[in-house]
């Protein structure tokens, strides 16, 4: 059996490397590593395969984030609601533009925030709400739409998690992750369902408007070359990572099935044991399973952690600590206790291996190995 891991990039690199080696020796052939064709091929790819009308390149998924808020015209102290499970970025970029990040719980079953507790987060300063679409299921943007229409919010979709999944709104429009809200964000980080060879990210918007202020943000506030009209940033994706996003673009849908697959392997082996909850899809959306991710419930999470380790298959935690118990975040708003499901969460979900290239003989290896640490543990 070939080794486990949480993610296998090599081995789907040995599938496809004929395509991805002929792309990265166009880019440095043709010296363009910055700003080249390539970039434009891919962001014209990745506009026709998400049906949206601006994609914008960007350094990474961070930065993604950052630039969209920049673009908004937020005011130091106007509030954004993000939700308090998650990866840190979303809190993190909120809080260095001088904004107030405000957290809201999530929802037990899907990982993603809690539209009534939105609705019970907004003040008058309120001005964005930033939704996370967590571990590759859309949050419920049908509710979550509504609710910044009555009171005038954007709304800017945390999609790096999540590029692919659809959403099917209650008047049938069908809509890819990212691009239900003002704006959405990806990043392409080597293990993100569409992962390129280093840092990359990219901003989804029907807007022209913040189309182009996104644009001006991200090449140093500049629409005019050296008259500078904004404060920007300098966030590029580079050629070379281009060249292997739009290598693999057209395998998204396939990596997406994999994904599905072992996803669904892994939910019929669980399904009735007492001590693990399986994942759970929203209505109205698809998953695309970037984690795979259990509820344990009624054992020692650690020790099944090590005796899996032991066995060697690789666990992770995501995320141990939920944002409002973070040091850096720490604030005198909020206290342990505050946001009871995301605590309760923090401390009972288990992530195991989830890629593109998990074979039968593993994921049978998988199963019996928690199976037996769940019984033990
Ligand atoms: C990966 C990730 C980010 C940040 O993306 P980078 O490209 O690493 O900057 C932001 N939010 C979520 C939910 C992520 O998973």
């Amino acid at each position: 059996m070939r080794t486990i891991q949480m993610v296998d990039l090599r081995s789907q690199y040995d599938k496809i490397k004929a395509e991805i080696d002929a792309g990265i020796h166009e880019v440095i052939d043709s010296a363009a590593f910055v700003k080249g064709p390539k970039v434009a091929d891919f962001q014209e790819h990745l506009q026709q395969y998400l049906g949206v009308r601006h994609v914008i390149p960007v350094g990474n998924g961070t930065d993604a984030l950052q630039i969209a808020l920049m673009a908004l015209g937020l005011k130091p102290g106007d509030e954004v609601i993000t939700p308090t499970f998650t990866f840190i970025a979303t809190a993190e970029v909120v809080a260095l533009l001088g904004l107030t990040p405000v957290v809201v719980d999530v929802d037990f079953d899907t990982f993603c925030m809690d539209v009534s507790a939105v609705e019970r987060a907004i003040t008058p300063r309120t001005k964005a709400i930033v939704p996370v679409h967590l571990f590759g299921q859309n949050a419920d943007m049908e509710a979550l739409m509504a609710l910044a229409k009555r009171h005038d919010l954007f709304v800017v979709e945390d999609a790096c998690q999540s590029i692919g999944a659809a959403y099917t709104f209650a008047d049938g429009r069908t809509l890819k992750s990212g691009c239900m809200g003002h704006i959405g964000c990806t990043s392409f980080f080597p293990s993100k369902n569409l992962g390129c060879y280093g840092d990359g990210g990219a901003i989804f918007t029907n807007d022209d408007d913040l189309a182009k202020k996104m644009r001006a943000v991200a090449n140093h506030g500049m629409e005019v070359r050296y008259h500078h009209d904004r404060v920007g940033v300098n966030s590029r994706l580079d050629s070379i990572q281009a060249a292997v996003l739009d290598a693999k673009l057209p395998h998204l849908d396939d990596y997406i099935a994999a994904r599905r697959r072992a996803a669904a392997y892994y939910d019929e082996a669980f399904a009735g044991n007492e001590h693990i909850l399986t994942p759970v899809v929203a209505a109205h959306t698809t998953h695309v399973f970037h984690q795979y991710t259990l509820r344990l419930q009624g054992i020692d999470r650690d020790k099944v952690r090590d005796m899996l380790a032991a066995a060697g298959v690789p666990s992770m935690i995501y995320y141990p600590v939920p944002l409002h118990l973070q040091k850096a975040y720490r604030d005198a708003r909020y206290k342990a206790g505050d946001f009871p499901v995301a605590e309760r969460l923090a401390a009972c979900v288990l992530s195991l291996p989830m890629h593109t290239e998990l074979d039968d003989e593993q994921l049978a290896y998988i199963v019996e190995q928690v199976e037996k640490a769940v019984s033990n543990a």
